[in-house]
């Protein structure tokens, strides 16, 4: 299926540029870096990339207002975040419409990540009075031992296109209140939402009398990422991306000693044991591949199927594959937006070919589509394909719709499976056996950072650490005590006791 005729590109300039106006946002137009759409692949704008002189200004800044907001007490800081969820909560339908422009996403998944954004500020406005450091027993009498917790210095954040605006809220939100100022670095291909959210952030430093220089963004290409992964001046580069970018910029910044934070890619699995209930999975499995057209992190693309039922769930997601609506994500019946460039279309039917070539059978789904309406851009319908074996391709993570059927006669055979891939990321099991439940989710389960028990891989929520891995990384963002990669751990040890005692028994002296 097909929904209704796309929207032209002077339609969706007009309509990105009453956002950015309602925002305050300004556009800069007639340079050489382009704002493009997905859903007609076409350039919106133009735009300024920031050059070596912009990144000096922006790191020399970033570090002093670093000086006075790591001496603001936290609550303080709380107090932007909080204006920061009160203004994405009124312009929430404005940032919705300009991630749909310039990420693809369908409405509601659109609102849905503004949501994720609003949910991270609540919850860095609560941590703000809970950086909590601890004491520790000392072997010594008078002495008190003690962790505190104390502000990092510049984050340097890299955001990849797919979550443009949910990623980079993860680590602002915390950043901010743990003293951090951030310099941000989006995806080439979405810098509208960065000067959305930039211009939000500004707003509420404005409002709460944080100092302006808190935030900066740097529009431009991996040059300009490059130059945050090199300078020492940045404590910690938290980098979202694919694994090749993780390759590149975790081993730079190790070389200078600083701190990185990755979050990778992944290559998701769901195990569908005997006993679960097909209806719920057949719902999950299809969310979770089919979803932001196969572009989020979390993607389910393989699928672990045990045999007895790996005939009639095959069937059954088939004929759901071939219902999908694909077409233009404004339009409310569309489920499958598009895929960001032609260069990925190229990528998924590559594989395509390769996985056929390997005796793969596409049953479902994979044909472009909109190519006469939209030549630039790329819709294509989600692919279901079943495999005999997990082959380099199935191995790999195509950043696309396209799920690998695979079949299993045992749950260890199941797991071992699941786990022979490089990535780490998220993983589910669908089934009504508890104990095959606690299995998969045992020290012997899934291993990866997300373990899910009858839901799909993908829509993490706020609050759980989010992260995994292997080759995505081992970084975690977003909940639990992920904030303390934003901040450093001192130990303190008074002595209050009026005479010297040495640890350990020593004598000196
Ligand atoms: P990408 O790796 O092409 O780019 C991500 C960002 O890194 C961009 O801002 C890019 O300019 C920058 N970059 C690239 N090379 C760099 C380098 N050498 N030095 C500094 N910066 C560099 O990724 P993408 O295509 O935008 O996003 C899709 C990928 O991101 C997928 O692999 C997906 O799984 C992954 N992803 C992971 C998570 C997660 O939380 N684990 C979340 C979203 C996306």
């Amino acid at each position: 299926m097909t929904s209704t005729a796309l929207p032209t590109t002077d339609e969706l300039r007009a309509r990105a540029r009453a956002c950015l106006r309602n925002i305050g946002a300004e556009v800069a137009e007639g340079e050489d870096f382009p704002a493009r759409t997905p859903i007609t692949g076409e350039p919106l704008f133009g735009l300024r990339a920031a050059g070596e002189t912009d990144v000096e200004e922006a790191l020399t800044a970033a570090r002093a207002a670093f000086l006075t907001w790591r001496t603001t007490p936290a609550p303080r800081r709380g107090d932007l975040v909080r204006r920061l969820g009160e203004l994405l909560r009124e312009h929430r339908s404005d940032l919705a419409d300009l991630v749909t422009v310039e990420a693809g996403k369908i409405r509601s998944e659109a609102l849905g990540e503004v949501q994720e954004m609003i949910d991270i500020c609540d919850f860095a406005v609560g941590l703000s009075r809970q950086l909590y450091g601890r004491t520790i027993a000392s072997e010594r009498p008078g002495h008190r031992l003690a962790e505190t917790w104390h502000p990092l210095g510049v984050v340097g954040v890299v955001s990849a296109f797919n979550f443009p605006v949910a990623v980079w809220s993860w680590n602002t939100a915390v950043a901010l209140v743990c003293g951090d100022t951030v310099v941000w670095k989006p995806s080439e291909l979405t810098p509208l939402t960065a000067l959305a959210c930039h211009r939000l952030l500004a707003r509420a430093a404005e409002e709460t009398g944080a100092p302006r220089d808190v935030h900066r963004l740097l529009l431009g290409d991996r040059a300009v990422g490059e130059r945050l992964v090199d300078d020492p001046r940045v404590a910690l580069v938290s980098a979202t991306g694919s694994t090749r970018m993780g390759r590149e910029v975790g081993p730079r910044v190790a070389a200078r000693l600083g701190r990185s934070l990755l979050e990778l890619g992944g290559n998701n699995a769901a195990i569908v044991a005997p006993s679960a209930d097909l209806d719920l999975a057949v719902q999950g499995i299809v969310f979770a591949a089919a979803g932001t057209a196969g572009q989020r992190c979390t993607t389910l693309r393989r699928l672990i199927v045990h045999r007895d039922i790996a005939d009639s769930l095959a069937e059954r997601l088939t004929t759901v594959y071939g219902k999908l609506p694909v077409g233009d994500p404004f339009d409310a019946t569309t489920l499958v937006g598009p895929l960001v460039t032609t260069g990925a279309l190229d990528r998924m039917q590559h594989a395509l070919t390769r996985v056929r070539a390997d005796g793969g059978e596409l049953l479902a789904g994979g044909n472009r589509r909109l190519a006469e309406a939209a030549p630039a851009a790329a819709y294509t319908e989600p692919a279901l394909v079943r495999v005999d074996e997990q082959t380099d391709v199935v191995r790999e993570e195509t950043f696309a719709p396209i799920l690998y059927v695979l079949g299993y006669d045992t749950l260890d055979e199941a797991i071992a499976l699941h786990n022979d891939v490089p990535q780490g990321l998220s993983s589910s099991i669908f089934t009504r056996d508890q104990r095959e439940a606690e299995v998969f989710l045992s020290a012997a389960g899934s291993d990866c950072g997300i373990a899910n028990v009858n839901i799909g891989t993908s829509g993490a929520e706020i609050g759980g650490a989010f992260g995994g891995e292997k080759d995505t990384g081992g970084g975690r963002e977003s909940g639990s005590d992920a904030w303390k990669s934003y901040m450093r751990s001192a130990t303190n040890t008074v002595n209050y006791s009026g005479e010297l005692t040495l640890a350990q028994g020593v004598s000196f002296l």
